[in-house]
């Protein structure tokens, strides 16, 4: 009994952290236990160990761990690149290590040890590509070629040149400070491929998305399907049913085969949850990424839009208290108007609203409306 309630807490705590890291930030869990969690994770844990390193090692300790993450963070590096290979061929090994003497099984046939080698040969050669190929890097002999193909609009994308590079910056083009290099059509700097993603190899970066979350699910089924096979071949629900003396319902069976398979498959369970778990991930990344490829816009770009959406709710609440300002020097005067009644102002809906619902009809060029909304609020 006491077994169960730690492994009941084990999971409470493991679920606890696992979505205060992924969703800690989001607005709903604001000033509640998993936000505090989440910064903790996130940040604090870092500064305090930064405290500690200062307070045992003193200044050369903190200049030493803020050196190395200035590399890791701030300069192009392979680890992630190499922490991707070790990820990818340790679960190969340990899956060809422990269920390929099951394959071919009662529901899988032999092709799937050859099938599978070759679904991870693809999974590398498309890491390959994204991590290799060029992602539009803006240069002099092509920097014309990009100006033409994005053009300036005045508003948001201005004629300007990049204080680095000392070219042209075309237009949806940003400087990657991590590759020193401008980019053309930039969505992010991948740690993971140690490249940015830009004009160039957005496709081979969403390929990569949609076959690594194929490549999990291949996985988590194929496994499934060999311990499915294990439990045919070996008869366990016969054998439960008849030499045991169980009820023949799933209600009965349910907890032997799970304390069976928990028994003697137990690396296959860990596997299978670990893909299902990083399937979900990547189906989320690549719904994302495939979205942005659809409105023709970047992450980049969605980035610009979350800052011009606080922008509008500060300068609402600066109108809003100009307003009262006003309302309140007119009502000294006695040339107010009269009020508006309570009914009429509960329907009425707040301009931003109405701006927003148009923007937000207006995805594929979000940050040039915004822009332009910005302009005629400071001309007015
Ligand atoms: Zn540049
Ligand atoms: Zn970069």
């Amino acid at each position: 009994m006491a077994v169960h309630w730690v492994l009941i807490c084990h999971g409470l705590v493991t679920l606890t952290v696992v979505v205060s890291f992924l969703c800690g930030q989001w607005p709903i869990f604001q000033g509640t236990p998993i936000s505090s969690i989440h910064r903790f994770i996130t940040f604090g844990a870092y500064q305090y160990f930064l405290k500690f390193v200062g307070a045992v090692f003193g200044d050369k300790g903190t200049n030493l761990i803020l050196s190395v993450e200035y590399y890791c963070c701030d300069r192009p590096n392979p680890i992630l690149q190499i922490i991707y290979l070790a990820i990818i061929g340790t679960i190969y090994c340990i899956i060809a290590k422990t269920s390929f003497s099951y394959i071919p099984g009662y529901y899988l046939s032999g092709i799937h040890r050859y099938a599978s080698m070759l679904a991870v040969g693809i999974g590398i050669l498309l890491f390959i590509l994204t991590s290799f190929s060029d992602p539009g890097t803006v240069k002099a002999e092509n920097v014309s070629q990009y100006l033409s193909a994005y053009p300036y609009d005045n508003i948001i994308y201005t004629e300007k040149e990049c204080s680095t590079c000392k070219l042209p910056k075309p237009a949806r083009s940003k400087h990657c400070s991590i590759c020193n290099r401008c980019v053309a059509r930039f969505d992010h700097h991948c740690g993971w491929m140690n490249n940015c993603i830009g004009e160039r190899n957005t496709r081979y970066f969403l390929a990569f998305l949609l076959w690594h979350f194929l490549l999990c699910v291949y996985g988590t089924i194929a496994i499934g399907l060999v311990l499915a096979g294990q439990l045919k071949e070996l008869r366990v629900i016969y054998i439960l049913t008849v030499y045991y003396g169980v009820d023949n319902s799933f209600g009965s069976l349910a907890p032997y085969i799970v304390q069976w398979l928990l028994g003697s498959y137990n690396t296959q369970i860990l596997l299978m949850v670990f893909m299902a778990i990083v399937s979900l991930l990547l189906a989320g990344f690549f719904v994302y990424h495939a979205n942005l490829c659809l409105t023709n816009t970047t992450t980049n770009e969605t980035f610009k839009w979350q800052d011009y959406i606080s922008w509008r709710k500060k300068l609402s609440e600066a109108r809003a208290s100009t307003a009262a300002l006003k309302a309140s020097i007119s009502g000294v005067n006695g040339e107010g108007k009269p009020p508006e009644s309570k009914c009429r102002s509960f329907f009425r809906r707040s301009p931003l609203e109405d701006t927003e619902a148009v923007i937000k009809n207006n995805v594929v060029h979000q940050p040039m409306f915004f822009i332009r909304i910005y302009m005629k609020e400071v001309v007015v």
